[in-house]
């Protein structure tokens, strides 16, 4: 066969790769503590990057099912990613791009793209290597200007769809110099009826990495303890690391401490000494520190927090969950976020509701549920109860407005009803040609303009604020001005799409809503305004007063 290897990525490009696969069963969090990791090099001064590598043939993760996969997470360039990118955003505190999000339906349609434009003529086009080659020149590009590039490949060892991928690992290994790749390999070490940690599942995992010509440089075991040394000296005999290399990732409450514990464990340091780095790191006393401040903080307090929705699944509404959290974090508060079931709510969920200090309606597509949320909208607004609204949920604001305020008996958006006699949510203009349901819709960041002397304005402290969105539908125009003299503020526009509104303080302590998704940017280190103005109505803080810091937002 015609094979010659074909070469259109620059070799040079990026530093040090750390890989990390993941052995046993998938879920064990390998993610997380790669993440934690790359946070602990990031403290030490390294610029730090991810990619992440799954497996599956969708082109991105913008059609899956929030039920089967967790939230899609967008990122700045409109990218609709798994939401393990999510996870590095806020440990790394960096803005990846679409390109870090590798698939296998990605690297696909790329190489039969180039096959159909006669950019392989006369050459059969294989696996191994236009495939192998395109995975590797993505890893590389995506860790162009970085000191160290983290690349997670989704799945376990031995899945079918995944063994393109650690073919490539194993060709980049051969290209880069020894002291530029790390191969780090989490597995899971489960406990026996007897207490005893079992080695088996590592052993029998690794054997089959070593198969496929990988030999992990460090393995973590993932166990509800931390390993006992008699289990690291026997996974270091049976799968040939030194006893240093193996390390303990135990079950922890929060994963915001998983970067603690791999830094107690010492993986940070072991990782800079095998890929030469340590002699660059800041000292220890120079390192950035506020991530452990941040997490070790004492709280004062609790909120509870209703989070209205369809799914009940934490990770439907991850970085709505992580954006609470960081709001919590920097009002120094526990958040707990009870989950109220939107389609049941005229049962003890409703009760639920009424418990909580505030009420979230998040976003979300479809008709099922959607009436239980514009009740809770309608009982936040006509309650106190500090209410944030996210996209879906900015939108049923409006209908809940024109329904019971204007008195618009059937007004609805045109998504969920296409009957109504009031479509107050239309589709955007630009999508009426649209037919192909996969990135179409109107994504990634935007700014918007924010009327001044708003609670807008002062949650965001400027007069404009760049969010990440995604939707197809967005405030009818020839409902504004209605809307408007009855009391319901748009104070955010992007020219004439309405971006956030809003209710007068004279009229509800903190109702606010916004057509964008402010929960991506929200960041651990630095906390999204309108989450933390929902805290702070809670917690007796007028937010339409109190300046939040300039967060570079
Ligand atoms: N389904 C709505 C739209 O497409 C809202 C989208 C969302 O909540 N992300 O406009």
């Amino acid at each position: 066969m015609p094979t010659e290897p074909e070469t259109d990525y620059d070799p040079e490009l990026g530093r040090k790769f750390i890989f990390v696969t993941g052995g046993v069963m998938s879920g064990l969090g390998k993610g997380i503590t790669a993440a934690s990791t790359g946070r602990l090099l990031k403290n030490a001064g390294f610029d730090v990057t991810a990619v992440k590598i799954d497996p599956y043939l969708n082109v991105d993760a913008g059609t899956m099912n929030p039920f089967q996969h967790g939230e899609v997470y967008v990122l700045k360039d409109g990218g609709e990613v798994d939401l393990d990118l999510g996870n590095y955003e806020r440990f790394l505190d960096i803005d990846m791009t679409f390109d870090h999000n590798v698939t296998t339906g990605k690297t696909y349609q790329h190489v039969i793209e180039k096959e159909r434009a006669g950019d392989y003529l006369g050459r059969t086009v294989q696996i191994i290597p236009h495939i192998t080659d395109d995975i590797k020149r993505r890893i590389r590009e995506a860790a162009e200007g970085n000191d160290v590039c983290i690349i997670e490949v989704g799945g376990t060892v031995g899945d079918i769809e995944g063994m393109p991928y650690l073919e490539a690992l194993r060709q980049f290994a051969h290209e880069e110099d020894e002291d530029d790749i790390l191969f780090t390999h989490v597995t899971l070490v489960p406990y026996s009826k007897n207490g005893e940690q079992k080695t088996k599942p590592t052993q029998h995992s690794v054997k089959e990495l070593r198969s496929i010509g990988l030999q992990p440089d460090i393995l973590v075991g993932r166990c509800s303890d931390k390993l006992d040394i008699d289990t690291k000296e026997k996974i270091a005999l049976f799968c040939d690391v030194p006893t240093e290399a193996v390390f303990s990732n135990p079950d922890v409450d929060d994963i915001y401490h998983v970067p603690l514990m791999v830094e107690e464990e010492g993986l940070d340091e072991y990782v800079m000494q095998e890929l030469d780095i340590a002699s660059e790191a800041l000292p220890e006393d120079e390192r950035e520190n506020r991530w452990r401040d941040l997490v070790t903080q004492q709280t004062e307090g609790e909120v509870e927090v209703a989070l209205v929705g369809k799914y009940d699944l934490e990770d439907a509404y991850m970085s709505v969950h992580e954006a609470l959290k960081h709001a919590g974090l920097e009002k120094n508060v526990d958040v707990n976020v009870r989950w109220v079931n939107s389609e049941k709510m005229s049962d003890h969920h409703a009760d639920r509701m009424r418990e909580a200090d505030a009420i979230v309606v998040p976003g979300g597509f479809g008709a099922r549920g959607t009436e239980g949320k514009i009740d809770a909208i309608q009982y936040a607004r006509e309650n106190d109860v500090p209410f944030l609204g996210l996209c879906l949920g900015f939108q049923m604001a409006v209908v809940e407005y024109a329904r019971n305020v204007l008195d618009l008996d059937d007004a609805h958006s045109a998504e969920l009803d296409e009957d109504t006699p009031h479509p107050v949510i239309d589709i955007l203009p630009e999508q009426y040609e649209i037919e192909d349901m996969g990135g179409t819709m109107r994504l990634g960041a935007h700014e918007t303009d924010i009327d001044s002397n708003t609670l807008a304005a002062t949650l965001y402290g400027g007069e404009s604020c760049t969010e990440r969105h995604r939707h197809r539908y967005e405030v009818n125009p020839e409902y504004i001005d209605d809307l408007e003299a009855a009391g319901l503020k748009f104070s955010g526009r992007a020219g004439n799409r309405m971006e956030i509104l809003e209710l007068a303080p004279e009229v509800h302590p903190y109702f606010i809503g916004t057509q964008f998704h402010p929960e991506f940017r929200s960041r651990p280190t630095r906390a999204s305004p309108p989450f933390v103005g929902l805290l702070e109505a809670v917690l007796g803080d007028d937010p339409h007063t109190v300046t939040t810091e300039e967060v570079s937002h």
